[in-house]
C-alpha cells in the first residue's frame, strides 16, 4: 500500500522530525491563507455580477412591459412637435382614425381628423405652434373628428407637454373615443329639457302656463325696479266659451283655445309672453311699456284679432274675450299683486257685462284696495271663529207669547263697528265661503237653542237662514242632522228658512234645493219660505213644496195699513196659507197699528222692530225674563180700540 503523501511517517530521527515539522507548519499556513482570500474575493465578484444581471434583466423586461402597454391600450396616444407634427403614434391611434402608421407619422392630426366644416387651411395649419404657457392648452379637450371612412365620432384629447433632456419640447396626446358618452349625454339634456319644457308650457296650446307667468313676471318686475320702469299685465277670459264647448263640443273647444294662443302669440312682440292660466284664461306680460293707454291699446288690438272667426271643422268658430289691463307700480315685486289688479280690471269688465277691455286706474284701485282689505278682514274672521249672531224674536199675536227667534249674522269689525248682512254676504259669495258661513250660522243657532232649553224656553222654536249654495254642500243635512242629535234637539224645534228666489227662480237649477228641502222636512225640520210675496213665486207654487210655512216679505207686511192693495194681497195669501195648513209669519212689523191690522186679518205670527231689533244672544234670556204677553196683548187691544174709534168717526 503506497505511503500517503499527506500523513507523517510514523518513524523520523527526533531533529530532524523537528525541523520538518516547523516548515510543513508555515506552508500549510501560507496556502491556507492565500486560499481564503481567494474564496472571499470570487464570492464578492460573483454577488456584484448577480445584482447587475438581475437589474440588466429589470430593465429589459420594464422595457418590454412599458411597450406592450402603449401598444395594447385602447387609448389614441400620439407625441407631436410642437409645430403638431406628428412623430410617433400607437395602433391604437391608428386605427382609431383608421389610417396607416405611414400615413399619420409626419403629418399634423389638423389635416386629417377634422370634418371638412371645421379643417383649417393649409396656412393655418402650416402656421400652427402649441404654446404650452397658453391657458387651457394642456388638459383635456372634447373635438369631433372624422375617421379615414369619413365616420364622425367625439373625441377626448388629453394634451400635455414634456421637455426632453436636450430642451426640446414635445406635446403628448392620449385620445379616447367617447361617442356613447356625449350621445348618452345629450340624450338626457333632451330628455331634461322636454321636461323643463312640459314644466312651463300648457300642453294643448304650447304656451307658457301659470308657473311660468309667475317666473316670468317675477323676473320682469325685478328687473323693472332696477331700472325704473313698469310692466304690463292683460288678462284675458273668453266670451261664451262654455257655450262653444256645449254647443260643438270639446274639440271645438280647444280649437278655440289653440286659435287663441296662436293669435296671441303672432300679434306680440318677442320680449311679451303669452300664458294659459287653464280653462278659457289667458294672461299676457308686457315688459316693457310705460303708459295704462298703450297697454289698453293692445288689449284692443287683440281682442279684435281674437274674435276674428276662424275655419273649425265644416264651418266657422268665433270667440271675443273680456281684457283687464294693469301697470305694475314702483317698488312691485310679487306676481300675485299684478294678478289681482288684472283680476280686478277684468271684473270690472265682467260687471259692466263682458266683451271691451278695462283699465286698472286710480279709481279701480280706490275700490279695489277696501275691498280686498275687507276681503282679508273676513277671511280672518271666519278662519277665527269671530262671526257674531244676532237673535230676533217672533210673536204670536193671539196669545202674546214669544213664538221663536230668527238667526241673523253679524261681524263685529275692529273699526267700522257691527256690519250686517248687506256687507257680509256678498263678500262671503265672493270669497266662495257662503257654505261655511251656514254652517257657522247652523252651530249658532243650536247652541242658541240649547242655552234656551237650559234657561227654561224649551218651546221656543229657532230660525237659521240658509243660502242656496249651503243647502247644495254635500254636507248641509249630515251637519244639520248630527248637530240636532248631539245637541239633543227636536228638528221640529228648527226652522229652515230658504229664499223664495233660491226655491223659485226658473232661471237656476232649483231642482236639487227642492229635493234637500223635501228632506229636511222628512227629517222633522221646519221648512220656511222666505221674503215671499214680493213676485218670483206664483202662490200655486206653494203646494209643490215641502213647506212648514212662509214669511211675507217686510214689502208687503209693512204696507197692510196704508196700502189697500197689498191689504188684500196679504189677506189673500193668510187665507190660502190656511187652506194649505201653512203657518204664515209676517216680517218688517214695525208699528202697533201693522200688528194690531194683521191680528186682525188673522195672521197669526209677526216678527219685526215693533217687537224687538235682533238682540246678541246675551240680551236674550233677561229681555225675555222682562217680556210680558199681557202687556203686548193690551197695547194691541188699544191699537184696535183706536181703529174702531177711527171706524166710528169715518161712519
Ligand atoms: P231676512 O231673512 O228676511 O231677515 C230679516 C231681516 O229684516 C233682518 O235683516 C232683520 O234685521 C230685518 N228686520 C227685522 N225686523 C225689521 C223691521 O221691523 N224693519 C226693518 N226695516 N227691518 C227689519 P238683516 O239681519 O240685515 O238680514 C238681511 C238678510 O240677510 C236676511 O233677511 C237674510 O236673508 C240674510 N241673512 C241674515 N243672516 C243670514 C245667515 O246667517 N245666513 C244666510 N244665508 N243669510 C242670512
Ligand atoms: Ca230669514
Ligand atoms: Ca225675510
Amino acid at each position: 500500500m503506497p505511503p500517503d503523501p499527506f500523513t507523517l511517517p510514523a518513524s523520523l530521527p527526533p531533529l530532524v522530525a523537528g525541523v520538518e515539522g516547523i516548515v510543513s507548519g508555515i506552508l500549510f499556513g501560507l496556502i491556507f491563507g492565500a486560499t481564503l482570500v481567494w474564496l472571499i474575493l470570487r464570492i464578492r465578484r460573483d454577488t456584484a455580477m448577480a445584482g447587475l444581471q438581475a437589474a440588466y434583466d429589470q430593465s429589459l423586461q420594464d422595457g418590454y412591459l412599458i411597450r406592450r402597454v402603449v401598444e395594447s391600450t385602447s387609448d389614441g396616444l400620439l407625441v407631436q412637435k410642437m409645430s403638431g407634427k406628428i412623430i410617433w403614434a400607437n395602433p391604437a391611434y391608428c386605427q382609431m382614425m383608421m389610417r396607416p402608421l405611414e400615413e399619420i407619422v409626419g403629418r399634423n392630426p389638423m389635416e386629417f381628423v377634422l370634418p371638412e366644416r371645421d379643417t383649417p387651411t393649409a396656412e393655418e395649419i402650416a402656421n400652427f405652434r402649441y404654446d404650452p404657457h397658453k391657458h387651457g392648452a394642456a388638459g383635456l379637450h372634447l373635438a369631433q373628428n372624422v375617421r379615414s371612412d369619413g365616420q364622425e365620432f367625439w373625441n377626448q384629447i388629453n394634451v400635455s407637454f414634456r421637455t426632453a433632456p436636450d430642451g426640446t419640447e414635445h406635446a403628448i396626446l392620449s385620445c379616447r373615443d367617447v361617442t356613447e358618452q356625449v350621445e348618452h349625454n345629450q340624450a338626457l339634456e333632451t330628455i331634461q329639457s322636454q321636461l323643463a319644457h312640459n314644466a312651463s308650457h300648457d300642453s294643448l296650446t304650447g304656451i307658457a302656463n301659470r308657473a311660468e307667468l309667475i317666473r316670468f313676471t317675477e323676473a320682469a318686475l325685478a328687473k323693472a325696479n332696477k331700472t325704473g320702469r313698469q310692466i304690463g299685465m292683460i288678462r284675458i277670459d273668453l266670451d261664451k266659451f262654455k257655450e262653444i264647448n256645449d254647443t260643438y263640443g270639446h274639440p271645438a273647444g280647444d280649437a278655440v283655445l289653440i286659435n287663441v294662443a296662436k293669435v296671441l302669440k303672432s300679434k306680440l312682440r318677442s320680449t311679451d309672453l303669452a300664458s294659459r292660466m287653464g280653462g278659457d284664461e289667458f294672461t299676457i306680460v308686457c315688459p316693457d311699456i310705460s303708459a295704462l293707454e298703450d297697454l289698453s291699446k293692445i288689449a284692443k288690438a287683440l281682442n279684435l284679432a281674437i274674435s276674428q272667426p276662424f275655419d273649425w271643422g265644416e264651418g266657422t268658430l268665433k270667440c271675443g274675450g273680456s281684457f283687464g289691463v294693469a301697470l305694475s307700480e314702483p317698488g312691485m315685486l310679487s306676481p300675485e299683486d299684478l294678478l289681482q289688479h288684472s283680476d280686478f280690471a277684468l271684473y270690472e269688465v265682467k260687471r259692466r257685462g263682458r266683451g271691451g277691455v278695462a283699465a286698472y286706474d286710480a279709481v279701480l284701485d280706490q275700490r279695489y284696495s277696501s275691498l280686498s282689505k275687507r276681503r282679508a278682514e273676513f277671511a280672518d274672521c271666519l278662519r277665527n271663529d269671530d262671526l257674531a249672531f244676532h237673535f230676533q224674536p217672533t210673536l204670536n199675536l193671539k196669545t202674546g207669547a214669544i213664538s221663536g227667534f230668527e238667526t241673523l249674522v253679524r261681524w263685529d269689525h275692529p273699526t267700522a263697528g257691527i256690519l250686517g248682512p248687506d256687507k257680509i254676504l256678498p263678500l262671503a259669495e265672493e270669497l266662495g265661503v257662503m257654505a261655511d258661513l251656514d254652517r257657522a250660522a247652523i252651530t249658532a243657532a243650536l247652541d242658541f237653542k240649547v242655552m234656551l232649553q237650559n234657561a227654561g224656553f224649551g218651546d221656543i222654536r229657532v230660525g237659521v237662514n240658509a243660502s242656496g249654495e249651503g243647502l247644495l254642500h254635500p254636507d248641509y243635512v249630515m251637519t244639520l242632522d248630527k248637530q240636532v242629535t248631539r245637541k239633543r234637539i227636536n228638528p221640529d224645534q228648527i226652522a229652515i228658512e230658504v229664499l223664495e228666489t233660491v226655491m223659485l227662480d226658473r232661471s237656476v237649477d232649483t231642482e236639487s234645493h227642492q229635493r234637500v228641502i223635501a228632506q229636511l222636512h222628512d227629517m222633522g225640520f221646519h221648512t220656511m219660505l222666505d221674503d215671499f210675496g214680493v213676485g218670483h213665486a206664483g202662490l200655486s207654487h206653494l203646494a209643490q213644496l215641502q213647506l212648514s210655512g212662509v214669511k211675507a216679505d217686510r214689502s208687503l207686511a209693512s204696507r197692510v195699513v196704508s196700502d189697500r192693495t197689498s191689504n188684500r194681497i196679504m189677506r189673500t195669501m193668510i187665507e190660502l196659507c190656511d187652506d194649505l195648513g201653512l203657518r204664515i209669519i209676517a216680517e218688517g212689523v214695525e208699528t202697533a197699528d201693522v200688528a194690531a191690522c194683521l191680528r186682525d186679518m188673522g195672521c197669526k205670527i209677526m216678527q219685526g222692530y215693533w217687537l224687538s231689533k235682533p238682540l246678541p244672544a246675551n240680551q236674550v234670556i233677561p229681555w225675555l225674563m222682562s217680556y210680558s204677553a199681557s202687556e203686548t196683548l193690551a197695547k194691541l187691544d188699544a191699537q184696535e180700540s183706536v181703529f174702531e174709534e177711527a171706524q166710528i168717526k169715518a161712519g
